[in-house]
């Protein structure tokens, strides 16, 4: 049995593994890749690296650790947990079972996609998640936020504060009604097209036009420089969902020590009622769950 299963290899999942190693815990990881989303970035003629927080630096340090020691790691995809009388048991989709006296789940999130000819084609070139990461680079700049919800009222109230003009299409009623979505409504630099749905992305090296269908199916094309898809974020928290609280979202519930309802289960980053979806904040999310899983360890070590 291992002290401890780390679920997930991104930031949050990398950066515990690293301190269980540390800390001389027999552990595991246990993930379908390692470097999660920020193997990921916007790619646009006017950005230039240096001027995104991306945390890469640390983050291919503990990765390259980690590809080292083949024996810490096993690249599966992880389907439910369970639990037993001293421990847990990892189930993991080709079938093995692994169990561990403490897990901590480190899955992220899943985007919610456009599902439109072009937004293959174009993602990461133009089109793109995480307005919380580019926002502040649109100075001057044409942009697009798609989404019906707060994700997408705020990503566009950031772009808003800088850009030339935004686009935002698809908001609900609901949150076009809040303080917010009026202050955005009447401010001059957007526009917000209700009841809207985006139907091709369209451009050369990078995405350049949308086309878009108004609610009487009239189709018209708009430019933009930067499109933001911020519909949801899906937390990859089921195969938990049994065990811990989730909130009304579905992430999971953590302390500020990043443990869970469910003493032995710990949890770290996206995945996480955490606030904000950023690099540097999972990597300290995983550096206080593996901590938090240590303590919880420490008095049968
Ligand atoms: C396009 C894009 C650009 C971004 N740019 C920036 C940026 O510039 N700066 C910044 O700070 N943040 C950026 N972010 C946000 C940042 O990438 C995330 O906040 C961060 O990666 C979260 O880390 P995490 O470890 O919690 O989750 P993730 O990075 O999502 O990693 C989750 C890990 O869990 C694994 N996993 C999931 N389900 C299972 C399963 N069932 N079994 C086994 N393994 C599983 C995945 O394979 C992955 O390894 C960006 C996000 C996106 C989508």
């Amino acid at each position: 049995m291992y002290d401890l299963i780390i679920v997930g290899g991104g930031p949050a999942g990398l950066t515990a593994m690293i301190y269980a190693i540390r800390k001389r815990l027999n552990a595991l990881l246990v993930s379908k890749d390692l470097g999660g989303k920020t193997q990921y970035h916007l790619e646009l003629p006017w950005i230039e690296d240096y001027q995104v927080i991306r945390g890469l630096e640390i983050v291919n340090k503990f990765k390259s650790e980690l590809e080292y020691l083949d024996f810490a790691r096993q690249m599966e995809s992880v389907d439910v947990i369970e639990k037993r009388l001293d421990g847990f048991i990892v189930r993991t989709r080709g079938g093995g079972d692994l169990e561990a006296r403490a897990v901590i789940i480190a899955t992220g999130t899943k985007q919610k996609r456009l599902d439109v000819p072009g937004e293959r084609e174009f993602m990461m070139r133009g089109l793109c998640y995480s307005a919380l990461s580019y926002a502040p680079l649109f100075i001057d700049r044409k942009a697009a936020v798609v989404g019906d919800g707060e994700l997408a009222l705020r990503s566009a109230a950031e772009l808003a504060t800088v850009a030339k003009h935004v686009h935002i299409i698809g908001l609900k009623k609901a949150v076009l009604n809040t303080a917010l979505g009026k202050k955005l409504q009447a401010a001059k630099n957007v526009t917000v097209l209700e009841g809207y749905q985006v139907v091709e992305v369209l451009g050369n090296k990078f995405a350049e036009k949308l086309v878009v269908k108004d609610p009487k199916g009239q189709q018209e094309e708009l430019e933009v420089e930067g499109t933001f898809v911020e519909m949801s974020l899906a937390p990859n928290s089921q195969m938990v969902a049994k065990l811990v609280t989730l909130d009304e979202l579905g992430r999971i519930k953590v302390d500020p020590q990043g443990r869970t309802s469910l003493p032995g289960i710990l949890a770290a980053g996206d995945v996480t009622d955490t606030f904000a979806e950023q690099v540097l904040v999972a990597v300290g999310d995983g550096a206080k769950a593996a901590l938090s899983a240590y303590d919880y360890l420490l008095p049968a070590l």
